[in-house]
């Protein structure tokens, strides 16, 4: 757990530097001749050709992706290094306008590679940073990482918290902090996005509490629902169900299947449009509620399902698992329905998705047209190097 990296060497084999010469920022344990040094997970290495040139500096890690890169200038990783990483993406956040407190006071900060930091995610709440480590490495570098943020958002944090345990490797066994690096009382506790307001419960919450990365999605649900009976299949936090809301539907129905999720979508709601009962939600299994609500009763279903394939090995179920779902909605939507359909998977391509899509349509015999093709928000940028960044796609369906 040393960040002083002279000592620690990889050695790639002969051609194996291609792919991080065009700036890809994984080292694959395929591509490792050997090692010099006590290497240990998560220790800052720099990586050399077989030649015994320079290629690059990261974190190491036991598994298929041996080194996560942090940089390809020979520079030392201190705190200075975070410093300048840091103030680069939140130069981004304010080309993006996203720092508009009263109307948005959420948005992620840093998005692993997509900001050159692999194994790194800060979502900010208002004025709390919720810090998450994907990396042994970067459970390391926590505090000299919190230590940096504090320096580059001094003006508009008082509060990290560090929440690491679902997201760091299961051998790790770290015994993991999870808790305040900074601050700790009076934490926001109510997101707002798009003047819209939301409970967060970044403790016991998944993710960092809240799912940043819907934000321009549900803005377009909110342009369609006028009007429209919809159904927000996978609410968790009810999102969706918010601003469809607020788009002026005639009702919305939020199902998740845990009964935590629903508390929570019917108390954001209620926050945001208190006794409006055009609202209801239930506890229920998503294929269960497809298959037992009658046809034609929603002209707006939303598909946000949990990430199906977390790993590659699972993809062959995952594509099944996206068709069965989807031809349970197209079984169902109204005609002239508008069915948002997403997928999470980083293992899933937009190709695979779309395709697993057009085969739930083709059982369903009806007729489907695309009108939107849909995306992660611009705070969760995709390093262009690293096309494997792009997680989030969704497509927006129309149904006769
Ligand atoms: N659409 C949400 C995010 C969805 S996260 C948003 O915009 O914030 C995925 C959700 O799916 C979780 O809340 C999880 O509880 C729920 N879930 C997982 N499996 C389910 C199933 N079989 N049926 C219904 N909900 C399920």
């Amino acid at each position: 757990m040393t960040s002083d990296n002279s000592d620690k060497l990889v050695i790639l084999r002969r051609g194996k530097e291609e792919s991080l010469r065009r700036f890809h920022p994984w080292v694959f344990s395929g591509a490792v001749a050997s090692t010099k040094g006590d290497l240990a997970e998560g220790d800052v290495v720099k990586v050399l050709s077989s030649d015994g040139e320079y290629i690059a500096t990261g974190h190491w890690q036991i598994g298929s992706i041996a080194v996560r890169v942090l940089t390809f200038k020979d520079e030392t990783i201190d705190a200075a290094f975070y410093v300048r990483r840091l103030s680069a993406a939140l130069e981004v956040r304010r080309a993006l306008g996203l720092q508009d407190h009263q109307n948005n006071n959420t948005y992620r900060l840093v998005h692993g590679e997509g900001d050159n930091l692999p194994g790194l995610v800060v979502d900010i709440y208002g004025d709390t940073a919720v810090m998450q480590a994907h990396s042994v490495g970067f459970h390391y570098a926590r505090h000299i990482v919190a230590e940096a943020l504090q320096q580059v958002m001094a003006d508009i944090i008082k509060h990290i918290y560090y929440k690491s345990e679902t997201t760091l490797p299961y051998m790790a066994n770290l015994g993991q902090e999870n808790g305040f690096l900074v601050g700790g009382a009076d934490v926001a506790d109510v997101a707002i996005e798009n003047g819209l307001k939301f409970h967060i419960d970044w403790l016991r919450g998944q993710k960092t509490g809240f799912f940043v990365d819907q934000r321009d999605n549900r803005s377009l649900v909110e342009r369609y629902a006028s009007g429209r009976r919809v159904l927000n299949m996978f609410c968790y936090t009810g999102g969706f169900s918010v601003y469809a809301m607020r788009g002026g539907a005639e009702v919305v129905h939020s199902v998740d299947s845990s009964a935590k999720a629903v508390n929570l979508a019917t108390a954001n709601v209620e926050m945001n449009f208190p006794g409006d009962t055009r609202h209801k939600a239930y506890a229920k299994d998503a294929f269960h509620y497809l298959q037992a609500m009658p046809s034609d009763d929603y002209d707006l279903i939303i598909l946000d399902p949990p990430a199906f394939a977390k790993h590659r090995d699972a993809l062959r179920n995952a594509l099944k698992g996206y068709t069965r779902l989807n031809a349970a909605a197209f079984a169902k939507i109204k005609k002239g329905g508008l069915l948002f359909t997403f997928s999470c998977s980083q293992a899933v391509s937009k190709e695979q998705f779309r395709l697993a899509v057009f085969t739930a349509a083709a059982q369903s015999k009806r007729s489907v047209r695309i009108l939107h093709q849909l995306h992660q928000p611009a705070d969760h940028p995709i390093n262009i190097y690293h096309p494997e960044g792009e997680y989030l796609k969704g497509l927006v369906l129309y149904v006769e």
